[in-house]
């Protein structure tokens, strides 16, 4: 949600600066962690110091006036490295997403939806892939191609297990039923318990010729290229599910799911926020001073912006529809460009005469005044 500043110090769009210093020191009075008994003192003490401090500012007020928050959304991005597997935090993206909590299920030993009956079709587990990919693949889509490692039907003995006709035999401890019948007399009666046969694990059969290739598991690992389209939009977080790319299910039952879960790498120059692009352009003072049309990297190519004669630093500018097209809505967001004023490091000797007249020029008028 868009904050408002504004409200947040109680105080209207076109307050002075006067009346927003005022109106920040009586609630700063009131809510200071230390000396409030209000509830919520110290988050609403950190909401009002929030507003002060861009609207005490001429510039960062200015940007907020013009583009609410965007202009903050700046900030806070400079410490984004991405994310490294093992500290992130699934359940905090997948948390209501439909998935339950079967992801930490997932990423160890894959999970099973239905109890398999003994003997009976079970389906395979599902398989995650972790899937990284560029700035430019997440926004502009592509075709990526990677290679897993999952369970497939054995090719020899086709699940079977054995590849010979007479390799397979009715269980003798069960008699091919799968459970174990025990009868106990006790003070109440016979009491009868069914367990599962521990010969033949409920199979109801027993392998007595296994499959070579196979070695009796009726699957084998294999290494397989797969192929996966990557929308145009998406961003860290989106997960891809591919219907049969898991390991493949015991006595005819069906295969598992792949998902694979994108993580993009992060741009040296662009941020992105959802949709949002952010990014900082360096002016020179003579440009910033004098304005003009500077070039500025997009994500699409490049676009032109005018830069009016007495731009200064900080200031932002909003190119409509260069941001990143929503791969649900089918919008685009925008792109922010920040510009950031150059100091001149090292002056060729014309430019230090330039700018010692410059200073002069500067003094003499300081004096009129
Ligand atoms: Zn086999
Ligand atoms: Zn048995």
């Amino acid at each position: 949600m868009a904050k408002d500043y504004y409200s947040d110090l109680g105080v209207n769009r076109n307050a002075s600066a006067e009346e927003i210093k005022e109106a920040y020191k009586r609630l700063a009075k009131q809510y200071h962690p230390d000396v409030s008994r209000e509830k919520d003192a110290e988050e609403k003490f950190k909401t009002i110091s929030e507003a002060y401090k861009v609207l005490s500012d001429t510039q960062k007020r200015a940007n907020y006036d013009q583009f609410g928050d965007a202009a903050e959304r700046f900030s806070g991005f400079s410490g984004f490295e991405g994310f490294t597997h093992s500290e992130f935090d699934f359940s905090d993206l997948f948390g209501d997403n439909g998935f339950g909590g079967a992801f930490s299920d997932l990423f160890g030993q894959g999970f099973t939806r239905a109890q398999q009956r003994p003997g009976g079709p079970a389906r395979g587990a599902d398989i995650a892939v972790n899937l990284e990919v560029s700035f430019e693949e997440a926004v502009h889509g592509a075709t990526k191609e990677f290679t897993i490692e999952h369970d497939t039907t054995c090719t020899k003995c086709r699940g079977e297990r054995t590849a010979e006709k007479d390799g397979k035999q009715k269980c003798a401890a069960c008699n091919g039923s799968g459970v174990q019948e025990s009868t106990r007399q006790t003070f109440f009666g016979v009491i009868s318990t069914r367990t599962t046969c521990g010969k033949c694990r409920g199979e109801g059969t027993v392998i007595t010729k296994p499959c070579q290739k196979c070695g009796g598991r009726g699957k084998e690992k294999t290494r397989e290229k797969v192929s996966v389209k990557i929308p145009a939009g998406i961003d860290t977080g989106y997960r891809l599910r591919l219907h049969g790319q898991g390991n493949a299910g015991k006595n005819g039952g069906q295969t598992g799911d792949m998902y694979v879960l994108v993580f993009v790498k992060p741009h040296e120059e662009f941020k992105r926020d959802h949709d949002d692009i952010f990014i900082e352009v360096p002016l020179s003072f003579p440009q910033a001073t004098l304005g003009g049309k500077i070039e500025v990297q997009t994500i699409s190519g490049t676009a032109k912006v005018t830069v009016p004669a007495g731009t200064q630093t900080g200031t932002i500018f909003r190119l409509r529809g260069e941001g990143v097209k929503n791969f649900r809505t089918g919008k685009n967001g925008d792109q922010y460009v920040k510009i950031i004023l150059k100091t001149p490091e090292k002056l060729s000797k014309k430019q230090k005469e330039l700018f010692e007249e410059l200073a002069k020029e500067e003094g003499k008028k300081g004096k009129n005044k």
